[in-house]
Formats: C-alpha cells, sequence, structure tokens
C-alpha cells in the first residue's frame, strides 16, 4: 500500500479532527495529473477549513489547503507532462476535492497554470491565493482606468496576505497607497511595502454615512461589512473599489448614493473559479510587477505540522503577510 503525509479533516460527532496522517494513495479522488505537491501556503479560507470555523469543506474526509505548488509526475492531460512546474489555485481544492497539505496530489490539468519561468515554487506560494487575487483586484481597478493619476488608492486589512500583496503591487505600479490596519504597530512594515500613509481601522468602522468627504480614487478592499460601506462613501467620482473578502463580515451595510450621485463602481473579485486565461495574465503580471524583496518581507516559512496553529492565526486576524507551508 502506497501512502503519503497530509493533514486530514475528518467529521466527528463533536465537530471536526485535523491530524497529520498518512493517506493510502488509492483514496485520491479522480484527476488526470498527478503532482509532487513541494509549497503550499495558508490562506483565510485555510484558516477557516482547519479550525472548523465556516463550513469550507464539503467533503469528509477531506486533505486541507487550497493552494499548491510542484512537479507533474504523471498525467493524461495533453497540456502537461511529467517533470513540468505547476501551480494550482482554487477551483474547490480543500473543499470539495482533495487538497494541497499532503505530498501528493491527483488533480484535472485544466485546473493549473505553469509556474512562471522566473519564479521558485516557494515564490509562487508566498504569492498564493491571496496574492493572485491581490492581483486580479488591481487588474480590475485598471481595467476600469483606475490609473495612479486619479489619485490615492485605500487597501483595507493591509496587514494581511491579501492586504500587503495589494500595497506592495499598487506601490510599484506607482500609486499613491493609503493603508488602513488594525495594527498601527506594523506602520513601519508597511511603509516598507510602499504604503504613503496608514490610517487606523477604526476610522473606517463607524456607522457609514451614505455620502462622506471624496478622499480615495480607488481601493483594495479584503474586509466587506461596515469598513467597506465607509470605504465607498469616500470614493472620488467615478472611483471604484475591488471587493475580494469579508474578514470583517459579510454583510454590507450601505447605500446605493456612493454608485448613483458619485458613479462609483463596486467590482467583485473572485479567484477560485476564475477562467484560466485570467489566471495566466495575473500570474505573468506577478512575475514582473510583485516585488520579490518585498514578496520576501511579507513571507514566513512553516511546516506541515504547524498548519493548525497558523490556521488559528489568520482567522484571529494576527498573522502578517503570508505564510508558506514546505511540504516536500
Ligand atoms: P488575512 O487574515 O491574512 O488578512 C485579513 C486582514 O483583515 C487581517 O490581517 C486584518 O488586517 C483585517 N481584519 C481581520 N479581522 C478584521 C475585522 N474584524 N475587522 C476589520 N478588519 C479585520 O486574510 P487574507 O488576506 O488571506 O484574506 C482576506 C479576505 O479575503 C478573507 O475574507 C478571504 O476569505 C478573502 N479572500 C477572497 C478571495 C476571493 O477569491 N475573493 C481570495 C483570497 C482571499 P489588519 O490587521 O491590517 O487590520
Amino acid at each position: 500500500m502506497a501512502t503519503f503525509k497530509a493533514i486530514v479533516i475528518e467529521k466527528a460527532d463533536s465537530g471536526q479532527t485535523v491530524v497529520l496522517k498518512d493517506f493510502d494513495e488509492a483514496d485520491l479522488m479522480e484527476g488526470d495529473v498527478d503532482i509532487r505537491v513541494e509549497w503550499s501556503t495558508v490562506n483565510y479560507k485555510d484558516g477557516l477549513a482547519v479550525t472548523g470555523k465556516a463550513p469550507v469543506v464539503r467533503r469528509w474526509p477531506m486533505i486541507a489547503g487550497i493552494d499548491l505548488a510542484g512537479t507533474v509526475e504523471k498525467s493524461s492531460h495533453p497540456d502537461w507532462k511529467a517533470g513540468d512546474k505547476v501551480i494550482l489555485n482554487g477551483w474547490g481544492l480543500g473543499e470539495t476535492h482533495l487538497g494541497a497539505y499532503a505530498q501528493k496530489a491527483r488533480v484535472k490539468g485544466e485546473w493549473l497554470v505553469p509556474l512562471p519561468a522566473t519564479m521558485s515554487a516557494r515564490d509562487a506560494m508566498a504569492v498564493g491565493t491571496a496574492g493572485y487575487t491581490a492581483m486580479l483586484a488591481v487588474m480590475a481597478l485598471e481595467k476600469h482606468g483606475i490609473t495612479p493619476d486619479r489619485g490615492p488608492q485605500i487597501v483595507t486589512g493591509a496587514v494581511g496576505g491579501v492586504g500587503s500583496v495589494a500595497v506592495a503591487l499598487l506601490a510599484r505600479l506607482g500609486y499613491e497607497v493609503t493603508a488602513s490596519t488594525g495594527r498601527p504597530e506594523e506602520a513601519d512594515y508597511l511603509k516598507r511595502l510602499g504604503a504613503k500613509e496608514i490610517i487606523e481601522r477604526k476610522e473606517l468602522s463607524g456607522t457609514p454615512r451614505p455620502l462622506a468627504t471624496e478622499r480615495w480614487a480607488g481601493g483594495v478592499d479584503s474586509v466587506g461589512s461596515t469598513t467597506l460601506a465607509n470605504v465607498l462613501s469616500r470614493i472620488r467620482y467615478r472611483g471604484a473599489v475591488a471587493a475580494c473578502g469579508l474578514a470583517g463580515g459579510m454583510d454590507l451595510p450601505t447605500s446605493v448614493a456612493p454608485f448613483i450621485l458619485r458613479g462609483v463602481s463596486l467590482l467583485g473579485i473572485d479567484s477560485v473559479y476564475r477562467p484560466r486565461p485570467d489566471r495566466e495574465a495575473a500570474w505573468r503580471r506577478l512575475e514582473t510587477d510583485l516585488d520579490r524583496a518585498k514578496l520576501e518581507e511579507m513571507t514566513a516559512e512553516i511546516g506541515l505540522s504547524d498548519v493548525m496553529e497558523a490556521g488559528r492565526l489568520i482567522v484571529g486576524g494576527r498573522a502578517r503577510g503570508r505564510i508558506v507551508v514546505k511540504i516536500g
């Protein structure tokens, strides 16, 4: 019997159990590409899955982990052959399909994108779903015509994964960045990533007014709820906000005022089922537009046995930047 190490979530009467154990290769799900997983990462959704704080997992037993980077071992898919270096973000990995916190994965070839030539598997997982989502958000702002000359950008949840990468990307592209955080003690970190101004989360947490003084031309929001409503009320005429997260809540207590009186747009970002051409475009941009020294600065490395603790940290809003998981 061939087995490999994996973090397995099992359903129990009292909730769920999460254990690092040997998983039988014969129990892998259907797929046309076998991958030797080398690196993974801990995203907010991974935190929700391993702590059981939200119903992310839809099948049991489940191998957790929504992101992987590794090498193709075997493939019957026309696009991939043994030895290819690949990345997988989302597509239900760790939710409906056995996931990334394992030495081996069997997946559909159509879910994969090639590892960019100048990136290591570790770099790609330092970016991970959080960073690739930040890139999609920045690309959505660009597509909407939000260029640096239009004015400053706001990034909420700035010390988190999506936020840190968004700050670094926007700064590198010449935007003036305001970073909003509940951790003002991380101001130096945010400035090193490129933020020009730091504001405290509480500035965006009061009861939102329909309209407030115009301040930012655009922004990337990973918090949602009252924070996003307060951001929308402060967006300049014809500006836009890319909404990608719900770290502060799933509600949105806003009004139509910013949309119909200032022509503000709310751009929805989903990374999980994003079609492959968009993914490849985002990864090409990450290769050129994300400063690798800044990526390294925001990244901490852990092993498989530390994933539970990292999951608790991230859902508690206490993780900084990105966390990579060494699998190999
Ligand atoms: P992180 O935990 O790394 O970052 C979230 C940040 O939000 C925290 O660091 C904190 O920033 C802030 N925050 C946390 N709790 C609260 C709160 N109660 N009120 C206000 N701010 C809060 O997570 P990620 O960056 O990985 O993900 C952020 C969000 O984006 C999550 O909701 C995640 O599910 C979502 N997401 C969505 C994707 C998509 O496809 N749409 C893809 C990837 C992520 P600070 O300390 O600076 O205030």
